[in-house]
């Protein structure tokens, strides 16, 4: 089987490897100053992702008066493959992009596309995800935070937890109940808060990855004022807006992920044929060899099953496999990791070795295997997928 494009595909990978290759941030625009949280990049990301965004390369499917060039949806993935491999970031704030950024074109009045979505676009303020509370997760219908409706707008009290950013964002897309008596789908609202406002307490979470970065943060409101003109979409109708804002973080992220694991798994078989500080070999180990030739064909199909769930999603516009992809792929890199922290033994955690570089997406290999956990709880758990793929793909009957 050969897979290719089309000539019009090449042609628009052609402009766009040509544009990266003019166009993409120098060694000395990219200061060593590291990244403030997952969810917010370092500075020069802003001046970077201005730049794609005048150039019609931010969000290339978008029309052009959102700063996009009308893509088609096979050229978008081709665009994804390029960013997956290019290893650039695009956005300043990768929640705001991906997530925030298109419920705001879906669901907002024309006001706030130009009071929030496209300053976003053009990375003037960013945003962090207010959906999680301690008691509810997974099922976020169960969500406790509460809204009431008074003269001057909404009063907000309650408490999110694992907001990603909130300590550097400028605006949270906080789901909050505005109708305790409605059955709990249908009571939900969505609020554009300013994280500035008076009443909100921000705590960073410090991590054992790197307790000197906080990714995620509990935060808590006590009598928090939102004007009303910050609702976005219908009072009470929040319910389809999440749903809209997880497939928004669904659609293209196996693409990234496909192309780093099949990049570890490269460096992996590089590093199993060199000689680690203990004079061992990995390629010398029989299991080791059996171990990185599963893992090769894993992320081969991987890589395959995500065109595959592709053509459907193009055609259908509804693609069952995201959550096979989901669940796949996350368990996957945790499983590469760990049995390259195994095989790598006290080699997993020295800095020193070719394992060790510093940058984010290449620290120590024990940091990337604890790392990796996040990857199956965030935008749905293994377990979630797991009860979509059984009722959703296969069909069987709900529990
Ligand atoms: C890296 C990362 C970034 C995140 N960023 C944000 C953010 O910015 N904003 C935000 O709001 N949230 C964020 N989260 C939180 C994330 O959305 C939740 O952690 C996730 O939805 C799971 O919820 P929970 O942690 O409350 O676990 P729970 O829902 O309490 O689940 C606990 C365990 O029970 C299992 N379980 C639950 N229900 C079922 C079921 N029906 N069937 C089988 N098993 C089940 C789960 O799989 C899990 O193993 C982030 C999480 C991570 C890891």
């Amino acid at each position: 089987m050969r897979l290719h494009y089309d000539q019009a595909t090449e042609d628009f990978r052609a402009e766009l490897r040509a544009w990266l290759e003019a166009n993409r941030p120098q060694p000395e625009e990219m200061s060593r100053e590291p990244s403030q949280s997952s969810a917010h990049l370092p500075p020069w990301a802003r001046t970077w992702q201005r730049r794609l965004f005048d150039a019609g390369w931010l969000v290339p499917g978008w029309p052009p008066e959102l700063g996009g060039r009308n893509a088609t949806p096979v050229q978008q993935m081709v665009y994804f493959e390029e960013f997956a491999g290019s290893r650039l970031p695009r956005a300043l704030n990768p929640q705001g992009l991906s997530i925030v950024t298109p419920s705001l074109i879906d669901f907002g009045s024309e006001e706030q596309k130009q009071r929030f979505a496209l300053p976003s676009l053009r990375a003037e303020i960013t945003w962090c995800l207010g959906m999680s509370e301690p008691g509810a997760g997974s099922d976020l219908a169960g969500l406790s935070t509460r809204a009431e409706l008074a003269d001057d707008g909404f009063v907000v009290n309650g408490q999110k937890v694992w907001t990603s950013g909130a300590q550097h964002a400028d605006y949270c897309l906080c789901f909050v109940r505005t109708d305790p008596d409605a059955p709990k789908h249908k009571g939900i609202s969505v609020l554009i808060v300013d994280m500035r406002s008076p009443g909100i307490t921000i705590r960073p979470l410090p991590q054992l990855t790197d307790p000197k970065q906080a990714d995620f943060n509990e935060v808590f409101f006590a009598s928090v004022v939102v004007p009303r003109e910050n609702l976005l979409g219908p009072l009470h109708g929040g319910w389809s807006i999440a749903g809209g804002s997880l497939a928004h973080e669904r659609g293209m992220l196996w693409i990234d992920q496909a192309s780093s694991l099949e990049r570890t798994v490269g460096r992996f078989i590089e590093l199993a044929a060199q000689a680690l500080p203990d004079g061992r070999r990995l390629a010398d180990n029989a299991v080791v060899r059996d171990q990185l030739a599963q893992l090769y064909i894993d992320a081969q199909a991987l890589k395959f099953m995500g065109y595959h769930g592709f053509a459907t999603f193009a055609r259908q516009h509804v693609s069952p496999e995201h959550s096979v992809l989901k669940l796949f792929g996350t368990e996957l890199e945790r499983r590469l990791f760990l049995t390259m922290t195994e095989a790598l033994g006290a080699a997993a955690i020295d800095v020193s070795t070719p394992t060790g570089r510093r940058a984010r997406d290449e620290g120590p290999t024990a940091v990337r295997y604890l790392r990796s956990f996040a990857g199956t709880i965030a935008a749905g758990t293994s377990e979630i997928q797991r009860n979509i793929i059984a009722e959703r793909v296969l069909g069987l009957p709900r529990r």
